[in-house]
């Protein structure tokens, strides 16, 4: 079947951006013979790696002059080597790819644009520097009211959730750790829920059967789970059947094993966004593993592959004293800034929690930072917002390369040896 969407914007990436003109070219690849599913896999694969090393060349050429500059949002989305990428939107076209999310959050939820919603923010940013943050934010039109994820520790948590509560939002849109902390707090101090509170979406990362079910207990609504990225934004979304639907209109999604696409397989994700032409996306890889069942027969009566998410960015705290606990994403925050600030000196990162208060820093600089050891100490320290990780111990040894976990063979930026049940 055509997809005249995916012509469009694999000629505009061809005409627009530079590499993929590049690439096309070295491989004799006709644009326009890009047209449905199956010519999609004549194209390259595209890694977050590629994108970091030269992010220049991905921006489309009309984005960088006026009057289409006016048009640019920017994003942000974090990597594994602590550096993030700046993601490039049209805001037009961003708002474009949310029309099928909602259409279906409308549908099976009942929730549509003009609810009012509570959900949780990352710092922001204004090209390289990051604006001023405030910890709470309303939307002008009263719609939204959001909280920065900074220093999310359980006093604040529970003080969010009393503002939630006051403003008595008709839905959430959550991360599931966050979510799994407010129904934690909520269970344990016997908290009301807000009144008109009637549906939960949770996205962000992998969502744990155990962690949804806690959820859904504590709040006694409809909770669905959302897939998506700041790169395409919404892949996939849950019907009431249970099922991840891809959403067809905005993004195609395909499982590679083995270098080709597989159905009822398993493999690594990889996605072609059919909105965002300011920073074309195509056979993107996402880092996530998943299964694509192409005829899928769910009872929701919707013929669109289904996408089932087998292991993702899962979420790991940091333990800090009186049982409290915070999300481990944080320590990519205080990575990120002392990149942005030095000109990215750090090339790998791993942070060990061996005891309560006491941090062990492993750092990789780049072979032209070498001697800048006690500069980028410094700056790390310097960057900690949470002031129980401001008084915490750390300790920093510098190395060559960090080796991924042998016996899971997985890279994990941040590993909690303290006791589990804290
Ligand atoms: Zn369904």
């Amino acid at each position: 079947m055509k997809i005249e969407r995916l012509t469009q914007i694999v000629s505009y990436a061809y005409q627009n951006v530079r590499y993929y003109k590049r690439r096309m070219d070295e491989n004799g690849i006709d644009p326009l013979s890009i047209e449905d599913y199956d010519s999609l896999r004549k194209l390259p694969f595209l890694y977050k790696d590629d994108i970091q090393a030269q992010p220049e060349d991905f921006i489309s050429e009309e984005y960088k002059k006026f009057p289409k500059t006016k048009n640019i949002v920017l994003r942000r989305t974090s990597g594994s080597t602590g550096k993030y990428l700046k993601i490039y939107w049209d805001y037009k076209d961003d708002i474009k790819s949310l029309l099928s999310l909602w259409n279906y959050r409308n549908r099976y939820y009942g929730v549509g644009p003009s609810d009012k919603f509570c959900g949780f923010y990352t710092a922001s940013y204004q090209g390289n520097k990051i604006v001023e943050q405030q910890m709470v934010q309303k939307s002008l039109d009263g719609r939204y009211l959001g909280f920065c994820k900074i220093n999310l520790t359980y006093e604040r948590l529970r003080d969010c959730y009393e503002q939630m509560c006051s403003f008595d939002p008709k839905w959430f849109n959550l991360q599931p750790s966050i979510a799994d902390l407010l129904a934690e707090i909520v269970q344990k101090e016997h908290l009301a829920l807000p009144p008109s509170l009637s549906y939960i979406e949770l996205s962000g990362e992998y969502l744990f059967e155990d962690v949804r079910k806690r959820i859904e207990q504590t709040f006694q609504v409809p909770v669905a789970n959302q897939y998506g990225c700041n790169e395409a934004n919404a892949i996939a979304f849950e019907c009431k059947e249970g099922h991840m639907h891809c959403l067809t209109d905005n993004v195609l999604v395909e499982v590679i094993k083995d270098g080709e696409p597989v159905f009822e397989e398993e493999g690594d994700i990889y996605i072609t966004s059919l909105s965002n032409y300011a920073m074309p996306f195509l056979r993107y890889q996402m880092g996530d593993r998943g299964i694509l069942v192409r005829d899928s027969q769910c009872p929701c009566g919707s013929k669109r592959p289904e996408l089932i998410i087998k292991s993702g960015r899962s979420s790991d705290y940091i333990s800090l004293p009186n049982a409290e606990k915070i999300n481990a994403y944080v320590l990519i925050g205080i990575v990120e800034y002392t990149n942005e600030y030095m000109g990215a000196p750090i090339k790998q990162f791993q942070i060990i929690q061996t005891g309560i208060g006491c941090f062990t820093v492993k750092l990789v600089l780049k072979k032209e930072f070498s001697t800048w050891q006690s500069g980028v100490m410094e700056n790390f320290l310097l960057n900690i917002q949470e002031q129980k990780l401001k008084d915490a111990k750390w300790n920093f040894q510098f190395s060559e390369c960090i080796l991924p976990d042998p016996q899971t063979g997985k890279f994990k930026y941040f590993i909690n040896q303290c006791k589990e049940g804290k």
